[in-house]
């Protein structure tokens, strides 16, 4: 598989030196000169290695550097710049001061001679991490969580949120789910993995829970889980444990679970949710025979996958199968959560469609547990308590 590389820089002769020189070496190389050019363009920024510039218009390499880690990115970023030494030896003290992967400086004129000396021990980084390697970093604890808030979309109130894994491997850096969540499934570790996600997410909902925080957590549970030996058992263990409030517990199973849940893992769920645990089914409309899972497992909420929600105000079937599918989770009684609200557009035509909790960078992206923290009690204090909200219906009503 080809790596990304982006190169952000005003100055065409290094778009087209560092473009040739990074293809030679197997990169698939994205080019942006401006910044509005990475606003408007997110996309790029999926990216293993960014050349970066200093000075791009009105805006710096440390306005870049800001931005970069805002959205806690994690390619490995070279500077490229007619600076001086010290200047660059600065900006690369503050990137690493904010944790973004520095990989040093290249004056441009020695594009050419240098480039090749900071891409080669990139090589060995970018390998995809192998069986062993995951299974030794489950057990050192290599993993935390991010935490995605869920909204309701009238009350503008957060009700919970999505607990979301990360691998913060100290030779790659930090790894999204999808570079280890397929490994983890085929090389059995999809079990173990969960229960340290599990430990991580009922900790974290007990210290909320010690500041007066009631917030319900859903997390993201794989059919092997399940349907592994003594699984019962071992939750109410961990439950126990982290006094946790099991109402407040949101078990997201993807529609292969339903596929695959047939005798004991059926019951399995079946005793999870008698014991107050609710019931999502995730990524509704991507699997196959979702309608028969609706039907024969006693789900509480259902989660429309963001495939149809980010084309919602673009096109007109995703409406009308969005719109239906809001309509079939009414009339069976569930929760309907739209996952992957990006625009205010999406939002009204959601809401209009008669959905009731949403969750998506319109709100908020994944934070880290510090970060929700701050986000939460910013929000707080403005956003109105269900009391208030009845006193406002209340006045309305006057
Ligand atoms: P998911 O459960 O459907 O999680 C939602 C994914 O959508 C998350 O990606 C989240 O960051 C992303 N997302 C949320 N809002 C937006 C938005 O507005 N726009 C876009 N483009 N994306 C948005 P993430 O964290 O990369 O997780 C991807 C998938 O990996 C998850 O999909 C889930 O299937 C799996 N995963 C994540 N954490 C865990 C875990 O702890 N256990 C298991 N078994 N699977 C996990
Ligand atoms: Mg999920
Ligand atoms: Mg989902």
């Amino acid at each position: 598989m080809l790596s990304n590389a982006l190169i952000i820089d005003d100055d065409l002769d290094v778009q087209l030196l560092g473009k040739m020189l990074l293809r030679q070496r197997g990169y698939n190389v994205q080019t942006a000169s401006s910044f509005g050019e990475l606003a408007r363009q997110p996309s790029l920024l999926n990216t293993e290695l960014i050349l970066l510039d200093l000075g791009l218009g009105e805006f710096t390499g440390l306005d870049i550097l800001d931005y970069l880690d805002d959205l806690r990115l994690n390619a490995s970023i070279l500077l490229i710049s007619s600076c001086s030494k010290e200047t660059a030896a600065d900006v690369i003290a503050i990137g690493e001061a904010k944790g973004l992967r520095m990989l040093g400086f290249i004056p441009k004129n020695r594009l050419l001679t240098d480039l090749k000396t900071f891409l080669e021990p990139l090589k060995n980084a970018l390998k995809a991490p192998t069986q062993e390697e995951l299974a030794s970093a489950i057990r050192s604890k290599q993993f935390f969580l991010m935490y995605q808030p869920k909204q309701d979309l009238k009350q503008r109130q957060v009700i919970g949120v999505e607990a979301l894994v990360r691998w913060q491997d100290p030779e790659r850096g930090l790894l999204s789910p999808d570079s280890f969540i397929p490994l983890a499934e085929q090389s059995g570790l999809m079990v173990p993995l969960t229960w340290l996600v599990l430990e991580l997410a009922l900790a974290q909902q007990a210290k909320w829970q010690a500041r007066g925080w009631s917030l319900n957590v859903a997390i993201n549970i794989p059919a092997a889980f399940i349907q592994s030996e003594g699984m019962l058992e071992a939750f109410d263990r961990l439950t126990q444990h982290h006094g946790a409030l099991l109402s407040n517990i949101t078990l997201e199973l993807t529609e292969s679970v339903g596929v695959e849940c047939l005798g004991y893992a059926c019951h399995v769920l079946k005793a999870l949710q008698q014991r107050g645990c609710q019931l999502s089914l995730d990524d509704f409309g991507t699997g196959y025979s979702s309608l028969s899972q609706l039907h024969r497992l006693p789900f509480n909420e259902l989660k429309i996958d963001r495939s149809f929600v980010s084309s919602i105000d673009q096109d007109k079937d995703a409406l009308a199968i969005t719109a239906s599918i809001i309509d079939l989770g009414k009339r069976l009684g569930l929760k309907i959560v739209a996952e992957g609200i990006e625009t205010m557009a999406q939002h009204t035509l959601l809401v209009e469609a008669g959905c009731t909790v949403g969750q998506g960078h319109y709100f908020a992206r994944p934070l880290t547990a510090a970060d929700f923290d701050a986000w939460f009690s910013e929000y707080l204090p403005t956003a109105p308590t269900p009391q208030q909200q009845s006193m406002l219906s209340c006045c309305k009503a006057f």
